[in-house]
């Protein structure tokens, strides 16, 4: 009998298992953004952008999987010719049998994500998330007649309600009465047409992440016995614990602004930093934010950050910290996110490891900071 291998799916499912789908961000676009996920599976490479060289690699090395940090599409296309950049990428990944899947603010909000990582990497300890990201869930509540709730409940469970960390399958029922008159030309499940009826039902509450809800909505329309079944949505605003977008902690000792930027430039080895404040300020506690994360500069100041690290700071955003008296790293983008390209790689190498798969997981390290300093 030939080996089952594994395809380009199981990896979309490995990715998400690490990076839940759940705390990306609505105007994202995460996971598969090209290839067919039937596909076999035997090797991957993955990069921080998903750029024609990063492609290029990954077709030469014999991959059929890149997995990169930025995604390729946020924006609709109106065609895919080899003549623009995205277009080109589309166009080699297709024809190369190169999948491409990408894991954006994903990875920058999990809990052992782009931000953990940057954050040990700096030694900033005892760190929790610098902005708690909401986990997107939906409470649904549906009635349903005494004695076909676990049926329900089950179908709900099979296409993904109930999931609280570890544990799944949760839910919570409680008796009551419900009422109804059916109208004409229906065709009800319990009592007759123009009959005030009064039944015992179960409340059977259960939590939905909002990326699943169509689908459970479905299963329960197809299980549910009512013709009109009554349920509500409830947004929640629950935040998925240890997860969120940065990071704050401490340093172990107190330094300076300079000494600590000197670590920074060290730790994440780029050539030249950008800093906001005097070298001789005092810093303990850091904010830090791989990428663009200039946009939590008042978060952090709250917070009691001495400085910020992140990437892309732009002359307001400067002039801001100063305004507030807080310091400022700019690391630049690259520099703060490259990271990732050797601890994702490690991190699904360990995941497939543990599932038996045969698959070589292999990081891309021709790329460059795009910028140049002259
Ligand atoms: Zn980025």
């Amino acid at each position: 009998m030939a080996k089952q291998g594994q395809r380009i799916q199981d990896l979309i499912g490995l990715v998400h298992q690490l990076y839940a789908l759940d705390l990306a961000e609505d105007w994202d676009n995460v996971g598969l953004q090209v290839g067919e996920p039937g596909a076999q599976l035997e090797r991957v490479m993955v990069s921080l952008d998903p750029g024609l060289s990063a492609v290029q690699a990954a077709r030469d090395a014999g991959a059929q999987a890149l997995v990169t940090h930025h995604p390729l599409l946020f924006r609709p296309i109106k065609r895919i010719t080899p003549e623009d950049a995205v277009g080109q990428v589309i166009w080699t990944a297709m024809r190369a049998d190169v999948a491409i899947i990408s894991a954006h603010t994903n990875l920058d909000c999990a809990v052992d994500g782009l931000n953990s990582w940057l954050a040990a990497r700096l030694g900033v300890q005892q760190n929790t998330p610098l902005q708690p990201v909401d986990g997107n869930y939906l409470k649904l509540v549906v009635f349903v007649p005494d004695g076909h709730e676990q049926g329900v409940a089950e179908a709900l469970f099979a296409s993904g309600a109930g999931q609280i960390g570890a544990y799944d399958q949760c839910s919570f029922r409680s008796n009551g009465e419900g009422t109804f008159r059916p109208g004409r030309g229906t065709n009800p499940f319990v009592g007759e047409v123009g009959q005030t009826e009064h039944v015992d039902e179960i409340r059977l509450e259960t939590i939905v992440p909002k990326h699943k809800l169509a689908r459970v909505l479905e299963k329960m329309q197809k299980v549910h016995p009512y013709e009109e079944i009554a349920y509500d949505l409830v947004p929640l605003q629950n935040q998925v614990p240890g997860a969120g977008l940065g990071r704050i902690g401490r340093l172990e000792q107190e330094t300076t602004l300079d000494a600590f930027a000197s670590r920074v430039k060290k730790a994440l080895e780029c050539d030249h930093l950008r800093l906001i404040g005097a070298g001789d300020r005092k810093v303990r506690k850091v904010a830090l934010c791989g990428g663009s994360g200039a946009g939590l500069l008042q978060t952090a100041h709250r917070q009691g950050a001495d400085v910020l690290v992140t990437g892309d700071v732009k002359y307001h955003d400067a002039r801001h910290a100063e305004e507030l008296g807080i310091a400022m790293i700019d690391a630049g983008h690259f520099a703060t996110e490259k990271l990732m390209i050797e601890q994702v790689t490690e991190a699904l190498q360990m995941a497939a490891r543990r599932r038996h798969w045969e698959i070589i997981f292999e990081a891309y390290t021709g790329e460059q900071d795009p910028f140049r300093l002259y």
